[in-house]
């Protein structure tokens, strides 16, 4: 068996900003598992929200590389991951699931989400996501994602002026399906003051409006909400979402910060139990993270799988894209190649 990687910067085609930073580079890891003629790639996406930077893959993936010795115990890789450290680095965790998972699926020839078990299904159309900035540019490229055919976009917020962006972008968007994300900007009185807002302008679900920790405040607007409300940033852990059904209707599970496919189809099966909707959410990540989300986003309500078609140098391509409309690869492994 051998493991390598390489990090890479990749570039946001326009600055992207949310309510916590502006960013317009993104160093991402990418895996490769060779192993009897066949490979298995994956990528980590790292966010300093979630304890993760381009350091702390780089040191952490030697330490956890020999858990790929069988890459076939893909069930039990979880349990060897942890033996080798207990917690955190979500990210470099999923990309070595992710290799394990297409290593797998490349030996028997099909599509992970076949390895998996999972049905042919169409996917829930994607949003696509317009970035925070000054009204005019958040205008703007609203204008040119309806142009381009995006029919659901994701606002993200957490300004001064939130109230005249979402009807700025209601007026710009008469038709598009309208989703809002906070980032966990918001104050409990704001939330409460942006409902109406969010109702009168028919915005579809309000992800993430305050603090992470502030389940308390989560579970008070959602009793009055008639926006359907989704945790992001609450959410680190496949088992955080059992607490989190008393706070919220749904949940957005992100391969890169619960650790991976399999760590998110466990997310997606307690969120089921519960009662939960859930969204299928990505980093800016390449196509290579985007098609390991695809490939369960069938099972999920919603999809922003957006991340990829943000980037202005993408090194992997064959995702099948038209506006949000995404189709599940049916290529072997994850169904997409190094440009
Ligand atoms: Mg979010």
């Amino acid at each position: 068996m051998n493991l390598s990687w390489e990090t890479l910067e990749l570039h946001t085609a326009q600055p992207f900003g949310i309510a916590r930073w502006t960013h317009s580079s993104y160093p991402r890891t990418f895996v490769t598992l060779e192993d009897r003629g066949f490979v298995g790639r994956g990528e980590a996406a790292p966010n300093a929200f979630y304890g993760e930077t381009r350091g702390t893959v780089e040191a952490v993936l030697p330490l956890l590389a020999g858990a790929l010795e069988d890459p076939w115990d893909w069930d039990g890789l979880n349990a060897r991951l942890s033996a080798r450290m207990p917690q955190g680095h979500p990210s470099a965790r999923c990309a070595l699931e992710m290799a394990a998972l297409e290593w797998c699926a490349q030996a028997a020839g099909v599509p992970v989400w076949r390895l998996l078990g999972l049905s042919p299904t169409a996917l829930p159309h994607s949003s696509y996501t317009v970035s925070l900035a000054e009204l005019p540019e958040m205008r703007r490229q609203a204008r040119e994602a309806v142009a381009a055919g995006h029919t659901v976009l994701k606002v993200k917020l957490g300004t001064p002026y939130d109230e005249q962006i979402v009807t700025a972008l209601r007026e710009e968007a008469p038709s598009a399906a309208l989703r809002v994300d906070a980032n966990a900007a918001w104050s409990r009185s704001q939330a409460r003051r942006m409902l109406d807002v969010l109702d009168d302008a028919r915005v579809e679900l309000l992800e993430q409006p305050l603090a992470a920790a502030d389940l308390d405040g989560h579970a008070g607007l959602r009793a009055v909400s008639r926006v359907p409300v989704v945790a992001d940033e609450s959410l680190h852990h496949v088992r955080d979402v059992v607490e989190l059904a008393r706070a919220f209707d749904g949940v957005n599970l992100k391969l890169a910060k619960l650790g991976g496919p399999l760590q998110a189809l466990a997310a997606l099966r307690l969120a089921r139990a519960h009662g939960l909707s859930v969204m299928m959410g990505c980093m800016i990540e390449s196509s290579l993270g985007i098609a390991a989300a695809a490939h369960l986003a069938g099972l999920c309500d919603w999809a922003d799988l957006d991340g990829a078609l943000l980037l202005a140098d993408d090194p992997f391509a064959g995702l099948n894209w038209t506006a949000g409309e995404l189709q599940r690869p049916t290529a072997p492994g994850w169904g997409v190649t190094r440009t």
